[in-house]
C-alpha cells in the first residue's frame, strides 16, 4: 500500500525530540500508536503546523502520563477526564493524545457514543480521506503511513471525499458539511461530486449545529486566501439560504423594460476575493462581504432612472446588528466597525465621481476617523466594472481622492478631530443652561471647520462662536 519513497519523506517530518519520546513511550506501554489527522496532512501541503493529534490504541491519558514523565519540567500535561483525553505542550508544539474511539450516532445530536476502537475504527470516523491518514510512531514501523482511503491520491488531485458514504458522515455531524466547504475554500479543493451532491441532500441537517460552530467556519472562509469559492459552494448546495439568507438574497439579476442591473450576489464575492489582496483583516473582510446586503430591501425600479437601490449603505447598516446577532458574531466594537465602514462605503466613490473639493474631503476624514485606509480598501475593491475605460477613469479618480486625503489631512488634522470647544465651554461663555442652542453653536463650529470657513484653531473657533451667538439672539453682554 505504502510507497518507499512516502517513507523516508515521512521520517524526515518526524524529527522532533517529541515523536522519538512518543514512540519509546507507547513501545515500553505496548500500545500501537499513530500521528494522526491535520497534522499528518499538513506535510504533505508543506503546511508546517504546532497542532499534533496522536491516537493509541489503548489509553491517550496514560501515554500522555508516561510522555510527560519523559520530558520533565518543560513540558505541560492537561488531563480531560470526562473526554478520555490528555494534552501535552511543549514548547509552541501542542500535543493532543486519545485513544482510538469507535463512534456511533443518534439522529438529534452531533455527540456520538463513543467506545473504544482499533485504528481503523477511528480512521472510519474521520471526515474526510486527506483528514484520515495516520503515520506509525511505533518504533518498528516507524514512519509508516497508514491511508485506507487513498487520502494521498485525494491531495495530489485537491479533492475533499468522506471516508464511508457521504450520506452517513454528514447526517451524523453536519459540521462536516461546513467543514467540507471551509477545507475547499482554504486549500483551493474541489468537493468531489457523491460528496458535494450528499451535502446538497442532507442540508437540513445543518440546524442542529450550533450557530457558534458555524460561525467559526464561516470565519475561517472569511480568512482563506478566496472566500467566493466557499461562498459560491454554500450556495450551490443549498446551505446558504439555511445558514445567511440575506446574503443570498443578493442573487439574480432582474431585467425590466430592457433594463437590467448586475447579480449583486456576484458582485459582492468578487469585491471580498479583491479586498481580501489587500487586507488580511477579517471584520474589514466583513464589510466587504456586506457592503451591499440592504440592496434587496432598497430595490426599486424608476421608468426614468432604470434600477436604484437608495439609501441602500444605510438600510445595510441597519440590518447588520440583527444578523450579527442571529449569527452569533460579536456584537462589539467590531460589529460596530463594520457598520460604519458599510455606511460610508458610498462616499468615496461619489466623491471621485464629482469634483474633489476640500470640504467634502474634510468631511470624509472626520466621518471615517482612523479607519478612512480601511475605507478606500474596500471602495477600491467595489470598482469590479466590465469596461475597462470605466475601471481605467474610476481608478485614477480615486488615486485623486487619496492624494487630496493626505494633503488636507496633513495641513487640517481632521483625521481624529476633536471640536476646539465644549459644549461646557459654549454654556459658561454665556450663562445657558443645556438647551438646543448650545447643541447649534458647537455644530455650526464644527462645520465651519470643515468646510475650511475658519481654521482648526481655538482662538478662531473662539471669534467664530461669538458671531454665531450674536446671530441666533444669543445675550453676550454677560459673556466671560
Ligand atoms: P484546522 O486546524 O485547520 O481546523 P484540522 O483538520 O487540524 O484543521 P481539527 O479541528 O484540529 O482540524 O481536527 C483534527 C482532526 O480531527 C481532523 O483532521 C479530522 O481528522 C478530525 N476531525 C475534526 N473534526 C471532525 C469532525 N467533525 N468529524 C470527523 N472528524 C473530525
Amino acid at each position: 500500500m505504502q510507497k518507499k519513497g512516502t517513507y523516508k519523506v515521512m521520517k524526515k517530518h518526524l524529527q522532533d525530540k517529541i515523536f522519538e519520546i512518543i514512540s519509546e513511550s507507547a513501545d515500553e506501554q505496548k500500545q500501537e500508536c499513530y500521528v494522526i489527522g491535520g497534522f499528518v496532512r499538513d506535510i504533505f501541503l508543506k503546511r508546517p503546523s504546532k497542532d499534533i493529534d496522536v491516537v493509541v490504541v489503548g489509553s491517550g491519558i496514560e501515554l500522555a502520563e508516561k510522555v510527560t514523565q519523559k520530558l520533565g519540567r518543560k513540558a505541560k500535561l492537561t488531563i480531560f477526564k470526562n473526554f478520555g483525553t490528555a494534552q501535552v505542550k511543549l514548547r509552541d508544539l501542542e500535543v493532543e493524545f486519545v485513544g482510538a474511539r469507535k463512534e456511533s450516532y443518534q439522529r438529534d445530536s452531533r455527540n456520538p457514543i463513543v467506545e473504544n476502537g482499533t485504528l481503523e475504527d477511528d480512521q472510519n470516523r474521520r471526515d474526510f480521506t486527506i483528514n484520515a491518514m495516520a503515520l506509525c510512531l511505533n518504533k518498528d514501523r516507524f514512519g509508516e503511513l497508514v491511508d485506507p482511503f487513498g487520502g494521498l491520491d485525494d491531495l495530489k488531485n485537491f479533492v475533499i471525499r468522506t471516508p464511508l458514504s457521504p450520506d452517513i458522515t454528514f447526517s451524523d455531524d453536519p459540521l462536516r458539511m461546513m467543514r467540507g466547504i471551509r477545507f475547499a475554500a482554504q486549500l483551493g479543493f474541489f468537493l468531489e461530486s457523491s460528496t458535494f451532491e450528499a451535502i446538497a441532500r442532507n442540508k437540513e441537517r445543518i440546524e442542529i449545529i450550533s450557530k457558534e460552530r458555524i460561525a467559526d467556519e464561516l470565519n475561517k472562509i472569511m480568512l482563506s486566501r478566496k472566500p467566493s469559492v466557499g461562498f459560491i459552494l454554500l450556495e450551490k448546495t443549498g446551505l446558504l439560504e439555511l445558514i445567511f439568507p440575506e446574503l443570498l438574497a443578493l442573487k439574480g439579476a432582474e431585467t425590466k423594460d430592457g433594463v437590467g442591473h448586475k447579480d449583486n450576489f456576484y458582485h459582492t464575492l468578487a469585491v471580498l476575493d479583491g479586498l481580501c489582496e489587500q487586507t488580511d483583516n477579517l471584520w474589514l473582510r466583513w464589510a466587504g462581504l456586506l457592503h451591499d446586503i440592504g440592496k434587496p430591501r432598497t430595490k426599486r425600479f424608476d421608468a426614468r432612472l432604470g434600477w436604484t437601490f437608495h439609501n441602500h449603505n444605510f438600510v445595510g447598516e441597519k440590518m447588520i446588528p440583527e444578523i450579527f446577532r442571529k449569527m452569533k458574531l460579536p456584537t462589539n466594537e467590531k460589529m460596530k466597525y463594520v457598520q460604519k465602514i458599510v455606511t460610508l462605503h458610498m462616499r468615496p466613490i461619489v466623491l471621485s465621481e464629482d469634483e474633489v473639493t476640500d470640504s467634502a474631503i474634510r468631511r470624509l476624514l472626520f466621518d471615517a476617523g482612523d479607519d478612512i485606509d480601511d475605507l478606500m480598501k474596500l471602495c477600491e475593491a467595489d470598482i469590479t466594472s466590465k469596461n475597462p475605460e470605466k475601471v481605467k477613469r474610476f481608478r485614477s479618480n480615486f488615486q485623486l481622492v487619496r492624494q487630496k486625503l493626505k494633503e488636507i489631512e496633513e495641513k487640517d488634522r481632521v483625521r481624529n478631530f476633536q471640536p476646539p470647544i465644549s459644549g461646557q465651554e459654549i454654556m459658561e461663555s454665556f450663562n445657558l443652561p443645556a438647551s438646543s442652542i448650545v447643541g447649534e453653536i458647537k455644530m455650526k463650529i464644527k462645520d465651519a471647520i470643515l468646510d475650511g470657513i475658519i481654521p482648526n484653531e481655538y482662538q478662531a473657533a473662539k471669534e467664530y462662536m461669538m458671531l454665531l451667538a450674536k446671530e441666533l439672539g444669543v445675550n453676550t453682554s454677560k459673556t466671560k
